[in-house]
């Protein structure tokens, strides 16, 4: 059985815990590996190499740290085949979906790989006579990450990559769930030159997330995962006097116009309703029809009808969810939607995947007449389930959306200009595609959910994260030459 190392100090180790997680195949419940809980011991061992990796690492030129990622961007690429399948056999989701997320995380490092041009301090000469005042980003220490299962490569890798590029060491602690394509990618960042110490990979769940949030040698923590959680991070990791940001759950909505392109604008809901089994921050979970748009309802369900569900290798359209436990609790809130009233369009459960019959499989779900008080609207189911809601104007859509406290993702679907204008100033979400389903902004933006989604002031990656993994510093300098020597006490504050 292979047992899944940690990463300490330049050395891939196996722990000394006596706890074990299985990790399992989702389609199918075989146990492909065990994940340790890293004990106190490792995680302190896994600190203190981080925290004497910075000593150097914050003084290596930024153009060296820029070169790693050059290089580490090239790893990713040639080994994508691999990381899709490694990831899909642990994951659950499509070798395509796989490869997207993948793809998704190796846009970060290529961003990183262009530090240089992102961590440029400022600069004001002569702010009094012969005064020059500059300010420098520099790097804040030994960072860390939490990531969820759900990404396992573009999470991790929204994380250390932009971390390591401005000068701080890393601590990451993957999902307990799927940390084997996480460990394959850190691999490869060693294989492309991140120095021994500099990233570092510690396994568990909630003891080794507390062990992280507590240690006094960790400056700030990187969280994406459920809402319940990311409140404890948040929480306990700012007591401890850290830097916190939390990307968390969500409930994102569709509007459809009456005037949208019909067929693209249904291609795309399904896609993003159904895809990946509809375990994505971003997935659309929910579609406010306006107007005449409230007649689609069939071709909603025939697409829907349309897709294929199939253990994650065999490429279709959509895998098993991640465990029994997941497809347990989308079950029950299927059921919670029946007996709440909502109108069961299209019912998932039960489908058996031939050759898969244990596999955490549920098919695409739709419910029409939903309200807001239901269960399967006010919780992130995150499964294939998509809430059909109708409003009778752009407005009226607008109003619930703004009342739902997620902020996440949106998207509206159009060919109205003016309308889509005034969805995206009007709307309070943090995230807003225009015909486009899954708006993640790539990484010359930042991920920017908002409300009740995100604790914290700044984002995951991009610039928001240059200015997350640093703090600014600001020097104020004067230079005598002989002439300015010849001055006097001065007893006041001007300079
Ligand atoms: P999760 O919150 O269960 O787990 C996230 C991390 O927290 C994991 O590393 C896990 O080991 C750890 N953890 C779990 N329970 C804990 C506890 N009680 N105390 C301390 N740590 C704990 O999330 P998940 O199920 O892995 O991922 C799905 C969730 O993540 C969904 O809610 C989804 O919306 C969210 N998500 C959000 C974003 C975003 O950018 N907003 C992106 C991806 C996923």
């Amino acid at each position: 059985m292979h047992h899944v190392k940690q990463l300490i100090n330049g050395e891939f180790v196996d722990s000394k815990t006596d706890q074990w997680i299985d990790l399992t195949d989702p389609a199918t419940q075989q146990v492909i590996a065990k994940v340790p809980q890293t004990t106190d011991d490792e995680i302190n061992e896994a600190v203190a190499a981080a925290k004497e990796a910075f000593k150097t690492w914050r003084k290596t030129p930024i153009t060296t740290r820029a070169r790693i990622f050059l290089t580490y961007q090239a790893l990713i690429r040639e080994h994508m085949d691999e990381l899709a399948e490694l990831l899909t056999s642990e994951q659950g989701k499509t070798i395509a979906d796989a490869r997207g997320d993948v793809f998704r995380g190796l846009e970060v490092v290529e961003h990183a790989a262009g530090i240089a041009n992102l961590q440029m301090g400022d600069f004001v000469e002569n702010v009094a006579t012969g005064v020059d005042t500059y300010s420098i980003w520099q790097p804040l220490g030994v960072c860390a990450g939490i990531t969820p299962f759900n990404f396992p490569a573009m999470i991790p890798l929204w994380m250390y990559p932009m971390a390591i590029a401005t000068g701080n060491t890393f601590i990451l602690k993957p999902s307990e769930q799927n940390p084997m394509v996480t460990l394959r990618l850190v691999e490869l960042a060693l294989e492309a030159g991140v120095p021994k110490g500099v990233l570092n990979v510690v396994h568990g769940g909630k003891a080794t997330v507390d062990a992280i949030c507590d240690h006094p040698d960790i400056k700030a923590v990187s969280f994406v995962g459920s809402t319940n959680v990311g409140h404890h991070v948040y929480d306990r990791a700012s007591k401890a006097g850290k830097r916190v940001q939390c990307m968390m759950g969500a409930k994102n909505h569709a509007v459809i116009l009456p005037d949208a392109n019909k067929e693209q604008c249904l291609n795309q809901l399904a896609g993003a309703a159904f895809g990946a089994a509809g375990q994505r921050c971003m997935a659309l979970s929910v579609v406010v029809l306006v107007g005449e748009a409230g007649n689609w309802v069939d071709e909603i369900k025939a697409k829907a009808e349309s897709l294929v569900v199939a253990a994650g290798k065999d490429d279709k359209d959509l895998g098993p969810l991640i465990s029994p436990q997941a497809k347990e609790r989308v079950e029950r809130l299927i059921q919670s939607g029946v007996d709440e009233g909502a109108t069961l369009l299209l019912d998932g459960r039960g489908i058996s995947v031939e050759g898969y019959e244990n596999g955490n499989f549920v098919g695409p779900t739709i419910f029409d007449n939903v309200t807001t008080d239901m269960q399967i609207y006010s919780q992130e189911i995150f499964g294939p389930v998509l809430c059909i809601m109708r409003a009778k104007s752009l407005d009226e859509a607008i109003e619930i959306i703004n009342a739902n406290p997620n902020g996440n993702g949106t998207a509206i679907f159009t060919q109205s200009g003016a309308a889509a204008h005034k969805f995206q100033q009007d709307i309070d979400v943090g995230q807003v595609g225009i015909n486009l389903p899954i708006p993640v902004p790539l990484p010359m933006f930042s991920f920017s959910g908002s409300r009740a989604s995100k604790l914290g002031d700044l984002g995951p990656y991009g610039k928001q994260a240059v200015q997350f993994y640093t703090q600014t510093k600001t020097v104020t300098a004067r230079w005598f030459d002989d002439e300015a020597s010849k001055g006097k006490v001065n007893t006041t504050i001007s300079m």
